[in-house]
């Protein structure tokens, strides 16, 4: 096969870039050299504001001296260490800072604390964990894992088997024995809902349509993420999450939350799940695990299930899985080092005291040429466009392109625009960031 000459530029042809139309960036780059607080800089020297806390990680704003530092005093003190039948201090006192704010409230914490490398590695772990789990306390016959339309759980087999997103199952095979529940967005009854939307918690009752087809004794867990953010920020509706745990509860099925993006602040407190008031079985993490400045996830377990893996003979492996990157003493550091800023700076919380701006300024596009729904919560957006004709995604994917150039990012799914900034944004730059990304709307039409 002849290869597509993608680019004239030297240096760009190597890098297989992740996620991204390939040929189409290579023709027309978008480089980001440098980063400092709510901005980056791009190639030419703009300042381009971060609508998006890169991938909805960058939580504590960026080039924060107090993470680099730690960094570097760890890699001159111990780079690595083997975390299999090994430890290291980094690892251990990570884990009892996490567990001091592990969701699912002082009386049950989530506070044993499995690291990963990633979220998708978070996910993975969290479902195999479930399945451990049901074996470990005789209920072997529970392996049908259950997931949700338009849900996305990163890129493991395991996650895009209980994730919904088409094209990130078409091409590659996916694990038996999963379902899906629909996903809750209904643009019709929640239109330009403000917060959470009225309608929908009846949709929960999906799973016991599940439990009636399949029988309960065949499903370990039901994984959702609490806020859908990738595929568009869907935000559940009032009631949904508790009528799902409901339904769990009665029918012994694990509860797993995937707080990729909503864990660390993200929704005006530490995790979704004081939010929203549920206490699921497992929360898979990553991203504001470490500010997203070195790669890291977190799963926690309730001590139920952590405490059910926990027997056998010694000395045998409770469970069968881990990763060489598991706890990375320079990752832990980091993580620690941003836990601290997130605490000193009150920044676990600080969406809260913004929600009430935030969804004032982003309802204010509500009348914007092509704006079809509008979605808030915490310090999350989903500006929904009106496709174009026979060319959907492309008006959001100008828009995106128009911001980047005039000094704003932002995130494009389809025709869904998602903002999702770092926690430390002042009150001006949300202002000033959806005014240029009204603009740039309008331009686009
Ligand atoms: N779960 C959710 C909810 C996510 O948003 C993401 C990433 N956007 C992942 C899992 C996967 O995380 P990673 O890309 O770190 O593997």
């Amino acid at each position: 096969m002849t290869s597509n000459n993608v680019s004239n530029a030297p240096g760009l042809d190597a890098y297989w870039m992740p996620f991204t139309a390939n040929r189409q960036f290579k023709a027309d780059p978008r480089m980001i050299v440098a980063a400092d607080g709510m901005y980056y800089t791009a190639a030419d020297g703009g300042r381009v504001l971060d609508g998006t806390a890169g991938l909805w990680c960058v939580n504590a704003g960026h080039g924060r001296r107090r993470i680099a530092e730690a960094v570097e005093r760890q890699l001159a003190t111990l780079d690595y260490a083997p975390s299999f039948q090994m430890g290291h201090p980094a690892a251990f006192d990570f884990a009892e800072r996490l567990a001091a704010i592990a969701p699912g409230g002082p009386d049950a914490p989530l506070d044993r604390i499995f690291f990963t490398g990633s979220g998708s590695e978070s996910v993975d772990t969290a479902l195999k964990i479930a399945l451990a789990y049901q074996r470990a306390i005789g209920q072997g016959t529970r392996t049908r894992l259950i997931g949700r339309e338009r849900g996305y759980h990163g890129v493991g087999f395991g996650g895009i088997s209980v994730g919904g997103i088409l094209n990130n199952r078409r091409v590659f095979p996916t694990l038996p024995g999963v379902d899906h529940l629909r996903h809750t967005h209904d643009p019709v009854r929640n239109a330009f809902a403000k917060g959470q939307p009225e309608h929908g918690a009846e949709l929960a009752d999906d799973l016991e349509r599940l439990v009636a087809l399949h029988g309960a004794d065949t499903i370990a867990a039901c994984i959702v993420e609490p806020v859908a953010g990738s595929t568009g920020v869907l935000i559940p509706p009032k009631g949904y999450l508790e009528r799902l745990r409901g339904i769990c509860d009665r029918h012994g099925i694990l509860l797993i939350f995937d707080e990729v993006i909503t864990g660390f602040g993200r929704l005006g407190t530490p995790f979704a799940t004081e939010r929203f008031g549920v206490r699921p079985d497992l929360v898979a993490t990553a991203k504001g695990l470490t500010n997203g400045v070195i790669p890291m996830g977190a799963v926690f377990a309730s001590r139920a299930v952590h405490d059910a893996l926990m027997h056998g003979p010694e000395p045998a492996i409770e469970l069968f899985h881990g990763y060489t990157y598991s706890g990375h003493p320079v990752a832990a550091a980091a993580g620690i080092a941003t836990l601290s800023i997130y605490e000193d700076e009150g920044l676990l919380t600080r969406a809260a005291s913004l929600e009430e701006d935030w969804a004032a300024s982003i309802h204010d596009l509500r009348g914007t040429r092509h704006v079809i729904d509008l979605r808030n919560l915490g310090l999350i957006a989903g500006i929904e466009l009106e496709p174009r004709p026979g060319a959907p995604g492309s008006r959001a994917y100008d828009v995106f392109v128009d911001c980047f150039r005039r000094g704003l990012l932002i995130r494009v799914t389809g025709d869904i625009i998602a903002l999702s900034p770092p926690l430390i944004i002042e009150r001006g730059q949300i202002t000033d960031a959806i005014s240029l990304l009204a603009e740039a709307i309008e331009r686009a039409a």
